[in-house]
């Protein structure tokens, strides 16, 4: 038995050591599932899945050179740009994801931050988006103090600002802004009292080392996101990261379950990359403590998988989508929580999994 697996497993800690991190990576594979399932119960109910939709009201010509991704302008990807989507047709996207059965609205503009002249329109839109009965969220770059706090008033419930990567191989990837930068953009968010959507991609050639050291600063954050995204990475042609090799699946796996483990109580979600996965791919995600994903037919400007192909998995896994946030270990929410369940039940988007 390895020494990790003496760890206290559910507790929350803000003081993981990269070596820690290391020693989980380095556990078996069954193992390392095993106590990240363990882990997962502690706080979740393991066979619900938070479903969000992921709007682009923003898509292209972005200043920045981010080597994933297409919408930066400086590479040629093909890629159709369009100017920031007028309020109307967001909250027409937003009611067709909720006829769709999501529960939480994310909104992307591809920016280097948001202008003086852009916040009237993105504050219109969290209004209208939640005035719907979603849950809010949006990705616009880097904020300013008054810019995160213009959003918090607005209502908008999560801001996303990944970290992508370890501070060792980010200027691999991005010279255009900084770590700290990064890092800031997301103390603001937490100071202006929205909740924290943050996280990385896998697969850029980064060594288990970048893993590692990725997770450890998402996990030593004086609070955990709430939200954090675990991509896969998609290779688009035109970008610098088009060639790199191929991740090993179980590569990923293992990163979603350290993930689970080290921050235990936060929705960890298969976001892009989703759609080259298989069905027993997602499957090993969800029983590694994966339990969010982006639902529709785009994650922004990458394929994601069509959204009955992902209900008829969740059929097939017996999972059903969370309506609400919960956390086991509240006792208040535990009583909400079997009130929801027995409301669920009468609802069109509730999928029995024993029929
Ligand atoms: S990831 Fe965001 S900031 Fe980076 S190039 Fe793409 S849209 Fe711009």
């Amino acid at each position: 038995m390895t020494a990790n697996r003496q760890m206290p497993t559910a507790a929350i800690r803000h003081d993981w050591t990269r070596q820690q991190v290391l020693d989980l990576f380095a556990m078996p594979f069954n193992d390392l599932l095993f106590t990240a399932q363990q882990v997962h119960r502690t706080h979740f109910d393991a066979n619900r899945v938070q479903v969000s939709t992921l709007c682009s009201i923003k898509t292209g010509a972005c200043p920045e050179d981010c080597a994933y991704c297409p919408q930066s302008a400086r590479y040629d990807t093909g890629l159709e740009r369009e100017k920031l989507m007028k309020v109307e047709k967001v909250l027409e996207e937003a009611r067709a994801a909720k006829a769709g059965g999501a529960t939480r609205f994310c909104m992307g503009a591809a920016w280097r931050s948001p202008k003086k002249k852009d916040m009237p329109y993105v504050t219109e839109m969290v209004r209208g988006v939640k005035a719907l009965g979603l849950e809010t969220c949006m990705t616009l770059g880097m904020l300013n103090d008054e810019q995160a706090k213009e959003l918090a008033d607005a209502g908008l419930d999560y801001y996303n600002h990944n970290l992508d990567t370890s501070p060792e191989y980010y200027g691999e990837i991005i010279t255009t802004r900084t770590y700290q930068d990064r890092l800031e953009t997301l103390d603001r968010v937490r100071t202006a009292g929205m909740k924290v959507c943050a996280g990385g991609i896998i697969g850029m050639g980064e060594g288990e080392q970048d893993r590692a050291g990725l997770l450890v600063q998402l996990a030593n954050l004086p609070e955990h996101p709430e939200s954090v995204p675990i991509n896969m990475l998609v290779k688009v042609a035109g970008t610098p990261l088009e060639d790199e090799r191929d991740l090993d699946p179980f590569e990923f796996i293992r990163c979603i379950a350290v993930a689970r483990i080290v921050m235990p109580k936060s929705h960890v979600r298969l976001s892009a990359g989703r759609e080259h996965m298989s069905d027993e791919m997602q499957a090993l995600a969800f029983l590694a403590g994966a339990n969010s994903i982006f639902y529709g037919e785009k994650l922004l400007t990458t394929p994601n998988p069509e959204t009955n192909r992902d209900m008829q998995l969740f059929n097939r896994l017996g999972i059903q989508p969370e309506e609400y946030h919960q956390h086991a270990d509240e006792a208040e929410a535990e009583a909400e929580l079997s009130g929801r369940i027995a409301e669920q039940q009468q609802d069109p988007y509730f999928y029995n999994a024993v029929k």
